[in-house]
């Protein structure tokens, strides 16, 4: 067995446990396999040991990645994403993990309804309120699902965070756990189903998936340790 196909069944036995141990369903958790900087061989890797859905950060690299490999991948945008990218995100990715403004929806909808594509959104929040460049503060969601349309070409779903590195396990409850209370209390308020919560990576997504993460996006512990001067 290969080394990616060992890693990738070492981490469904960890993400199964996760869930169970939870009281949560095996079902209800998708591991999202993060191949950015690693070439479009190791994906193959992955996809010949049965994993489908796959998480890139960059567009350009999506971009020379996802016609290299079968059309039925299903593939991620998970990273902050710039205006001019979005054309290119819209034309591989059927989710999108990280719209972080109302300016950034709204063109993904209108470029979404010109091309015809239907991709999932997620919204990034900034939950532990740390320095970081990107997410929205909690209380900036709302306005953004107040604007969507019913008829949006492209749903948001749910949300997405990132916890904040170098953190105790408690500080990551809190964060993940944060994220699942401010999922309820916006379905409450706003009546817009939110189903789904992107959060977990590899050092962390056990800890996600206690907190009710639906996906988890994990990359180093799949792939191995990523060398980004990689060329494609
Ligand atoms: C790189 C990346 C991941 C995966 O990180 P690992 O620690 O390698 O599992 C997850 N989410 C986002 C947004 C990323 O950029």
């Amino acid at each position: 067995m290969s080394q990616i196909a060992e890693n990738l069944n070492r981490i469904r036995k960890r993400v199964a446990h996760a869930a169970v141990s939870s009281g949560r369903e095996v079902s209800a958790v998708k591991l999202l396999a993060v191949s950015k900087t690693f070439p479009a061989d190791a994906v193959a890797e992955a996809y010949a040991a049965g994993q489908r859905c796959f998480g890139e950060n960059r567009v350009q690299e999506l971009e020379a990645k996802a016609p290299k490999l079968p059309a039925e991948l299903e593939w991620h945008q998970i990273g902050h994403l710039q205006a001019n990218k979005v054309r290119g995100a819209l034309q591989f990715s059927s989710w999108i993990h990280a719209v972080d403004s109302l300016p950034l929806l709204q063109r993904i909808e209108r470029l979404a309804a010109e091309m015809d594509t239907h991709p999932k959104l997620l919204l990034e929040v900034n939950v532990s309120g740390e320095e970081s460049k990107f997410g929205l503060r909690p209380d900036e969601v709302a306005p953004l699902l107040e604007w969507l349309p019913s008829s949006a070409p492209a749903p948001v779903v749910g949300l997405m965070t990132m916890a904040p590195f170098d953190v105790p396990e408690p500080t990551l409850h809190e964060v993940f756990g944060g994220l699942r209370l401010l999922r309820d209390r916006l379905q409450q308020e706003t009546g817009h189903p939110l189903p789904e919560l992107s959060m977990g990576m590899s050092g962390d997504f056990e800890i996600a998936i206690q907190e009710g993460a639906t996906i988890v996006r994990v990359g180093s512990a799949i792939f191995g340790h990523r060398d980004y001067n990689m060329p494609l």
